[in-house]
């Protein structure tokens, strides 16, 4: 499909030298085969051009051609794995809704024009790394944005909002999109010790407070988790920024809050989701990570993840049953801090 071998084509570009778009459809750069002329830096003899519905490669100087996957693959072998995954699935399942995440789409004349586009940025910058060792998948830097100067720019949105510009710092920006692509929140999140860790500003307080909900299909599972950085690990999957994960639908809806046992905050809101009849997962006592970016970081694939959640979803009765038992098991200590004072009183 053309339209994802030039999405990849762009997410290969910053490690390609002398990138440049020459017209709709061809691209130039230097060879990363034979890496290109070695007299001139800026001689550059390697073209990507379209061919029917894909992309072709192909060197001037040392006569190479390749298949558009066997580029990326010798290119960079993390893209090529998440090359051929969305390949895989945009055709098996959803062959026609490759539309919607068009960068250029999502961008318009937003407010985060004036901000740095992550997918932009070299290989080995700071927040590129950042972002690898989280292992946030590289085709989601399309929609996340570097602030350099966060409490600024939030200003130039929200006047004021930060009256102070006294220790402005650099924050990842995480935007909220409405379902008509139109960013209405964001998060900005801290890449140091800065508090708080995570900072929701909205903008417009009349779009449900969800993030990624312009990608979701509701005809499919919708999983429902707190962190929006979590929620791209899921498949069709979004996220409240918040503990209270009800989203009004609970048809096809999964709730899925983190796993914090320990948490009465948690604990209380899982209760209210079942009892207001959603479905909810409880995740099993030998997963011991708090959330899903916790278990990928622990070495959990998503794919395992995902079967774990899929093989805990309670509801009903059901989930009312499990709760209990659950509760039970992880509130050993304020169980036996009641008996005590039964005891002494
Ligand atoms: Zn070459």
């Amino acid at each position: 499909m053309y339209y994802i071998d030039q999405k990849y084509l762009l997410l290969l570009s910053s490690q390609l030298k002398q990138f440049k778009k020459k017209s709709d459809g061809l691209y130039n750069f230097r060879c990363p085969y034979c890496g290109d002329s070695k007299k001139s830096e800026t001689k550059a003899r390697g073209f990507i051009f379209r061919k029917e519905n894909s992309m072709i490669y192909k060197c001037h100087n040392c006569g190479i051609g390749a298949s558009f996957k066997n580029f990326i693959k010798q290119v960079d072998s993390k893209i090529y794995n998440e090359y051929i995954l969305e390949r895989y699935k945009k055709k098996e399942v959803e062959p026609d809704i490759s539309q919607f995440r068009k960068p250029k789409f999502l961008l318009g004349d937003s407010p985060l024009k004036s901000l740095i586009k992550v997918s932009t940025l070299e290989h080995n910058h700071p927040v590129k790394k950042f972002l690898e060792k989280r292992q946030i998948p590289s085709r989601f830097h399309y929609e996340l944005f570097l602030a350099p100067k966060f409490f600024e720019w939030v200003n130039t949105l929200v006047p004021n909002k930060f009256p102070s510009l006294d220790g402005d710092h650099p924050r990842l920006v995480i935007p909220f999109f409405n379902t008509k692509e139109k960013m209405f929140a964001f998060q900005g999140r801290a890449f140091g010790e800065e508090k708080p860790k995570y900072i929701t500003i909205v903008l417009d307080s009349e779009s449900p407070k969800i993030y990624g909900i312009h990608k979701i299909d509701w005809n499919k599972k919708v999983y429902v988790v707190e962190g929006p950085i979590d929620s791209l690990f899921l498949d069709n999957c979004i996220a409240t920024a918040q503990s209270d994960l009800r989203v009004g639908h609970k048809d096809n809806v999964i709730l899925v809050p983190d796993n914090e046992p320990r948490n009465k905050e948690i604990v209380k809101q899982i209760e209210r989701f079942i009892d207001d009849g959603y479905s909810v997962v409880l995740w099993p006592e030998y997963v011991k990570e708090k959330d899903i970016n916790d278990m990928i970081l622990s070495g959990k694939t998503t794919v395992e993840i995902q079967k774990i959640i899929n093989e805990n979803v309670y509801n009903g009765i059901n989930a009312k049953t499990q709760f209990v038992f659950w509760k039970k098991v992880e509130l050993k200590n304020e169980k036996k801090l009641s008996r005590n004072q039964y005891r002494h009183g």
